[in-house]
C-alpha cells in the first residue's frame, strides 16, 4: 500500500508539468471517483451524499462531498493546499539571440526557487495558450506540454568561475535563461516560440494571443534510498498533499460531516490572486452549498462555527548536513510522520486546540505525529493557513509532511510519511 501511494504520487507529478495540468489531472480523477463538475454560471441544486467540484482559472479547484448529517450541524471539514510550485515563467517576446547563432528564452523567477538546481538538466515548458475564437472575452484556452528535452541551463565552467563553490550568486536576468537552439539565420528568431506553440497546438499562428509557460524538469520522479524509502521528485511542495487530500476524499468512507478539499494556484507568490487563498473562492462556495441546499446565510455561519481547516503544506525535516539549522527540541525527521507546524507570531495557525485535534486523529488513524518550530533566530516560511484564516474564522491548523530540499527542482519526502498522511486525512474525514 505504501509503495503504491508513493508511486501514484509520482505519477500524479510526472503528468502534471504546470499548475494547469495539475488541475487537469485531479479534474480527471475527480470524474472518474464520481464526483460532478458543477458550471459557475447556473443555479446549483445540490444533494446530501452528493460529489462535485468546480475549477477557477484552470489552475486551483474546490472538490466537497456532502455529508449525511445536518450540515450547520456537522460543519465542514476542509484540507487546503496549493497547486504551483516555484520555477522560471517565460516572459513575452522571449527570443534572445547571443553570438548571432544562440537562441535563449527569457524568463523570470516564479516564487522562490533554488536556481542552482535547474543548471544543466534536461528542461521543457509546460502551460497554457490563449488562442482567438469568437468571442473576444473569452479566448480559447489550451493546455500545452511540449514533450521534449528542449531547453538547457549550462552552468559556468568553474575554471572561469574559481569560487563557484565558495560562494555562489546567481543574477535571475542574465544567469538562467535557457538555452532553446541555433540559428543561421537570424530573421529565424523572430516568434520562434510562437511558431513552436501553433505547430504543437496545431493552430494558426495569427491566432495565438498569448501565453502562461513555465520551465519544468524532463527527468521522472523516482523512489531512492537502500530500501526505497525517498521519493524524489520535483513539485512535491506542495502536490504531494493535493495528491494526498484527494486520495484521502476518495478512499474515506461516507462521512455525517460535509468533506471539502481547495487546492490554491499561487501560494508560491503570495496567494493575492483570485484563485489564490487571499481571494473569496473557498467562502463563496462554501456559502453557495448551503444555499443550494434550500438554507439561508444565517445557516452558513451556523455550519462555518462547527467547521474545522486543516492547511496542508510540506514541511522541513532536519537535515542531516544541516542539522543546526533547527530547532534544538523539535527535530522532526522523514518517514516519522505527518508534521504540526507551530510558530509564535502566527506565520503557522496551529494553535493549542487545533493540535490537539490532529493529534487525537493521528492517534485514532495509527499515525505518528511530530512538531517543527523555526530555530528562534530564523525567520522561516509561511503558507495557506493564515492566508485563508482571512477569509474564514475558523479553527485551523498547519501540517506538512517532512521534506529535504525544499524548492529544489528535485525535492525529497518519504515514502511511509505519504502513506501516514493520506491515513490521517481519511481518519479526518470520517472519524464518525
Ligand atoms: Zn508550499
Amino acid at each position: 500500500m505504501k509503495l503504491n501511494y508513493a508511486k501514484d504520487l509520482i505519477n500524479f507529478i510526472d503528468e502534471s508539468p504546470s499548475q494547469f495540468h495539475a488541475v487537469n489531472n485531479a479534474e480527471k480523477r475527480l470524474l472518474e471517483n464520481g464526483f460532478t463538475k458543477l458550471d459557475k454560471a447556473e443555479k446549483w441544486k445540490l444533494e446530501k451524499g452528493g460529489k462535485y467540484f468546480i475549477s477557477n482559472n484552470s489552475s486551483s479547484f474546490v472538490a466537497f462531498e456532502i455529508g449525511s448529517g445536518d450540515i450547520t450541524k456537522e460543519g465542514f471539514r476542509i484540507i487546503g493546499s496549493h497547486t504551483d510550485s516555484p520555477t522560471f515563467k517565460v516572459k513575452s517576446n522571449p527570443e534572445i539571440l547571443v553570438e548571432n547563432t544562440y537562441v535563449k528564452l527569457n524568463t523570470e523567477m516564479y516564487g522562490g526557487a533554488i536556481a542552482n538546481t535547474w543548471f544543466d538538466r534536461e528542461l521543457s515548458l509546460a502551460g497554457r495558450v490563449s488562442i482567438k475564437g469568437d468571442d473576444p472575452l473569452k479566448p480559447i484556452e489550451k493546455l500545452v506540454n511540449i514533450d521534449k528535452d528542449l531547453l538547457i541551463i549550462p552552468n559556468l565552467c568553474i575554471h572561469m568561475n574559481r569560487d563557484v563553490n565558495e560562494k555562489l550568486s546567481i543574477n535571475n536576468q542574465t544567469d538562467t535563461l535557457p538555452l532553446l537552439t541555433m540559428i543561421n539565420d537570424e530573421l529565424e528568431k523572430d516568434d520562434l516560440l510562437i511558431n513552436i506553440l501553433a505547430d504543437e497546438l496545431n493552430v494558426k499562428k495569427a491566432d495565438i494571443l498569448d501565453f502562461e509557460l513555465y520551465i519544468y524538469n524532463r527527468k521522472k520522479g523516482s523512489l531512492v534510498g537502500l530500501n526505497q524509502e525517498f521519493i524524489s521528485i520535483g513539485k512535491l511542495d506542495n502536490l504531494a498533499m493535493v495528491h494526498a487530500s484527494l486520495t484521502s476524499i476518495f478512499e474515506s468512507g461516507k462521512s455525517v460531516a460535509t468533506k471539502v478539499i481547495v487546492a490554491n494556484d499561487n501560494e508560491e507568490v503570495g496567494s493575492m490572486t483570485k484563485q489564490g487563498a487571499n481571494s473569496p473562492m473557498l467562502k463563496n462556495l462554501l456559502e453557495r452549498i448551503i444555499i443550494a441546499m434550500g438554507l439561508d446565510r444565517e445557516d452558513f455561519h451556523r455550519t462555518l462555527s462547527n467547521s474545522f481547516l486543516i492547511s496542508a503544506d510540506m514541511a522541513h525535516a532536519v537535515h542531516p548536513n544541516y542539522k543546526d539549522k533547527h530547532d534544538p527540541s523539535n527535530r522532526p525527521l522523514i518517514n516519522a510522520g505527518p508534521i504540526i507546524k507551530v510558530a509564535a507570531k502566527q506565520s503557522y495557525v496551529t494553535d493549542a486546540m487545533t493540535a490537539g485535534a490532529f493529534k487525537s486523529i493521528c492517534k485514532e488513524a495509527n499515525v505518528p505525529y511530530q512538531t517543527f518550530f523555526n530555530r528562534s533566530d530564523m525567520r522561516g516560511g509561511s503558507t495557506i493557513g493564515p492566508i485563508t484564516t482571512q477569509q474564514l474564522d475558523i479553527p485551523s491548523l498547519d501540517v506538512g509532511n517532512p521534506t529535504l530540499a525544499m524548492h529544489s527542482c528535485r525535492e525529497l519526502a518519504g515514502v511511509d510519511d505519504h502513506f501516514y498522511m493520506i491515513e490521517c486525512f481519511k481518519k479526518y474525514f470520517d472519524y464518525k
